[in-house]
């Protein structure tokens, strides 16, 4: 495939900039790679392994004749990062980002970019419990979904552009406007990350279980609950600060259909249980025939002997 952009700023080197520069890398979609990191620990590291052609110590460094920006930051960094680089943007440039949350981003960037700049917000829905510029990997985007939100009257051969870049990396791209990726991602991610993370708070607080036992039975469920408890706290403190109005509409629900099964349980009322958990059981199936996971047994784990 033939280089969409010319010349990539990758702002951020973490599991998401270096996974695009790895699946960038690979297709031959990218020119020149320029990186830059808040560390010089994470640039060098990035060198290392050699998924960018060049770091910059400033983010204004990194952008200077880039035809495409990627903000790959926390969401709370965005703005800061959006300022420095304002006055260095190429006219003609695309700037978009990979923030997990749309409208505070928006908000946050949109007014520091100058005009003849083309701001394309995206999404990729795609990720692990993992951070930092060694966790990236080439095939992270294959069969997942892109979101971008362009607000109205965005450049429609930009958009077609990104959309080709996000395309080459392997991912089914989606356009919507921001506010309704924030309610959407509220009740596919955020929610049940915050649900996870107090599962796993409710099993550390439980001392007539001991610690050992936690660790030693979690199979049964909860292993599956940390490993989502385990992603990393800036970036979802930033989500849950950022996305605050949508995660308390889809938590409200959330409480209170957890007090409708947890009536059910008091009552003995069987049949809503089953109904229920029947109910639940065919999304799960929904899941699997969109190809969005597997339906190995638990969920394709090697077994160790
Ligand atoms: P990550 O692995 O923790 O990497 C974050 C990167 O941002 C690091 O390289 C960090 O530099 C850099 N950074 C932080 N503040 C900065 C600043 N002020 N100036 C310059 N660089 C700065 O995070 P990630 O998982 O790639 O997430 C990046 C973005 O993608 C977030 O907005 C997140 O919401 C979004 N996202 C994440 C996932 C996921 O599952 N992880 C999925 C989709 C979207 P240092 O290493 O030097 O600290």
């Amino acid at each position: 495939m033939s280089a969409i952009y010319q010349r990539v700023a990758l702002l951020g080197l973490g599991l998401i900039a270096s996974s695009m520069a790895h699946a960038m890398r690979r297709r031959g979609l990218a020119g020149h790679i320029a990186g830059h990191a808040k560390s010089a620990e994470s640039r060098d590291v990035a060198m290392e392994l050699g998924f960018v052609d060049s770091v910059h110590e400033s983010a204004a460094e990194a952008v200077a004749g880039a035809d495409l920006v990627v903000l790959a930051v926390p969401v709370g960094a965005m703005g800061a990062v959006a300022e420095a680089i304002g006055p260095h943007l190429a006219p003609g440039a695309t700037v978009t980002d990979v923030g997990s949350v749309k409208q505070s981003v928006i908000d946050a960037v949109a007014p520091h970019l100058p005009d003849g700049v083309h701001f394309i917000p995206g999404h990729p829905i795609a990720g692990t419990e993992h951070s930092g510029p060694r966790s990236g990997f080439a095939t992270l985007f294959e069969n997942r979904w892109w979101l971008l939100t362009p607000p109205a009257g965005a450049d429609p051969a930009a958009v077609v552009r990104l959309r080709a870049l996000c395309e080459g990396m392997g991912a089914n791209v989606d356009e919507m406007d921001a506010a309704h990726h924030d309610l959407v991602l509220a009740v596919t991610s955020h929610t049940p990350h915050l649900i996870a993370y107090t599962m796993v708070g409710v099993a550390d607080d439980l001392r007539r279980v001991t610690d050992s036992e936690v660790v030693k039975y979690s199979a049964a469920g909860f292993r599956d609950f940390t490993r989502i408890a385990a992603s990393d706290p800036v970036m979802w403190r930033d989500v849950f600060l950022s996305n605050r109005e949508a995660t308390l509409e889809i938590l409200g629900r959330f409480t209170e259909e957890l007090f409708a099964l947890q009536r059910a349980i008091r009552t003995g009322d069987g049949p809503l249980l089953h109904e229920y958990f029947t109910r639940t059981r065919a999304i799960r199936r929904g899941i699997i025939e969109a190809g969005q996971d597997t339906d190995a047994p638990d969920f394709g784990r090697v077994k160790r002997d």
